[in-house]
């Protein structure tokens, strides 16, 4: 891609309507344009990011055996009066008619409809486990809609299910994705500690909110400081390993604002190992055993005949918040610092004087080099002051960008920009594909 042709609106100024850095930066960026209070259109640079995301928390997902499917973001009215949700659910509900008078809705998450889909299929314990889930928007009328999207109207959700025939079994499930959720925002490059959290309305007794930590963040946390020093390495996807990690979690002490008691806190937690912060939520995870299968009919039958609600838990993680809450974790005073897995360009091919022949030539001619190593590369061929070049692509947070100037050519080299790590450096021409195959390594 050239960055002449790419459809990027750049801001010079920061909006004064976004109030934290992510949403400042997401505009400034040219990310995202919002189309009105809490919805936002995703322009190519935004949602090449968030499907970068997408695909790692697909990935994560499959590799514990979950299996994606897509259900529809309108749903009927009826499943939900059923579960007893129609009413209870308020306000932030959208609800819809359809020319026949119809009552629908735009799915603000999907129990109920999941619960309807296994129902009418699955009959048998031989057909447990199962853990299925989806990614897709869904729309919850926010009554205070803000920072960008962090917390809007409509926003990208998976969202995972699971079923189970006992209580035992679906505490495995739980722990599963539990420890994927864990690996996913370690390949997210986020430290996401999972805090113990209320069920809510969804009901339950077990719930974990993953929360990483964010001055701007709306949850209040408390917790032992020590628990983000936590290796999750060591362990692997067995039950067995998975239990052992959870105690390890839950042997510190790591609860939201609703969990808190204050007591409880000054006894468990040594002064100097207290931390009382904000953070974002990413992802929040529940199990709730036969809540919704009961009121939705959801009965299997087991070894002998006998038939028995199942047991369910249900997974969520904020695709779009994510985009917002790294760059809250990956930033600084001249832009975004995007971490190699999500950045949306590995490399940013800077050519400060694309009028100059050798320049543009040996600019090209890298690019199709990288091109070759399938790179995903981005080459700043714009002719603009060099100024605005490079303040652009700190501003975009392209990791690692290549500099070539016309005095640098003259001397056989160019310059290496590492924007992790603010490092740079000039190298020869010759070494410079082995040097940035070996920085761009995930
Ligand atoms: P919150 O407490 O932030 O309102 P929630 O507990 O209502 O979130 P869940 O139902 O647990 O949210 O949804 C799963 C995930 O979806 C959340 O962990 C969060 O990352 C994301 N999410 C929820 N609401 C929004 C929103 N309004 N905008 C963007 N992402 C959201
Ligand atoms: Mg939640």
């Amino acid at each position: 891609m050239y960055l002449s042709k790419l459809f990027i609106p750049i801001l010079k100024e920061t909006p004064a309507e976004a109030k934290i850095k992510s949403h400042q930066l997401m505009l400034r960026a040219g990310m995202i344009k919002q189309s009105s209070t809490g919805i936002y259109s995703w322009l190519p640079l935004g949602f090449k990011i968030m499907k970068k995301i997408e695909q790692i928390v697909r990935e994560e997902q499959n590799k514990i055996g979950a299996q994606e499917l897509l259900m529809p973001t309108i749903q009927s009215a009826e499943i939900w009066k059923e579960s007893g949700r129609y009413e209870d659910y308020g306000k932030e509900m959208l609800r819809i008619k359809d020319r026949q008078g119809k009552e629908m809705l735009y799915g603000p998450t999907n129990e109920e409809l999941i619960t309807e889909i296994f129902r009418t299929s699955v009959k048998s314990y031989k057909s447990l486990p199962q853990l299925l889930y989806h990614i897709q928007w869904k729309f919850r009328d926010e009554l205070r809609p803000r920072f960008g999207v962090m917390r809007c109207k409509e926003f990208f959700m998976k969202d995972a299910y699971s079923f189970d025939l006992s209580d035992d079994e679906a505490r495995k499930s739980y722990n599963k994705m539990f420890f994927a959720y864990l690996n996913t925002f370690k390949r997210l490059g986020l430290t996401a500690i999972p805090m113990e959290a209320d069920t809510g309305p969804i009901g339950g007794d077990l719930s974990h909110e993953f929360v990483i930590l964010a001055e701007t963040g709306e949850s209040k946390i408390y917790s032992d400081k020590r628990i983000f020093d936590l290796d999750i390495s060591k362990y692997n996807g067995k039950d067995d390993s998975i239990k052992e990690l959870r105690k390890k979690y839950g042997d510190f002490y790591a609860v939201t604002d609703d969990k808190f008691n204050k007591d409880d806190f000054e006894k468990k937690v040594k002064k100097e190992n207290q931390l009382i912060t904000k953070g974002i939520e990413v992802g929040h995870i529940f199990y709730f055993g036969t809540k919704y299968s009961e009121k939705l009919n959801a009965y299997v039958q087991n070894k002998d005949g006998k038939n028995l609600p199942v047991h369910m838990g249900s997974y969520g993680i904020g695709i779009s918040r994510l985009v917002g809450a790294i760059i809250e974790a990956y930033h600084d005073d001249k832009g975004i610092k995007w971490p190699l897995p999500v950045a949306p360009f590995t490399l940013s091919i800077i050519n400060l004087m694309p009028e100059d022949k050798n320049c543009s030539d040996t600019a090209v001619s890298f690019y199709n080099k990288f091109l070759e190593q399938e790179i995903d590369v981005i080459l700043d061929d714009r002719i603009c002051s060099i100024g605005k070049k490079l303040s652009d692509n700190e501003l975009i947070g392209v990791p690692i960008q290549l500099i070539i100037g016309k005095r640098d050519l003259n001397e056989g080299v160019v310059e290496l920009k590492n924007r992790l790590n603010n490092s740079s450096k000039k190298i020869s021409l010759d070494s410079a594909i082995n040097n940035i195959l070996s920085e761009t390594k995930i």
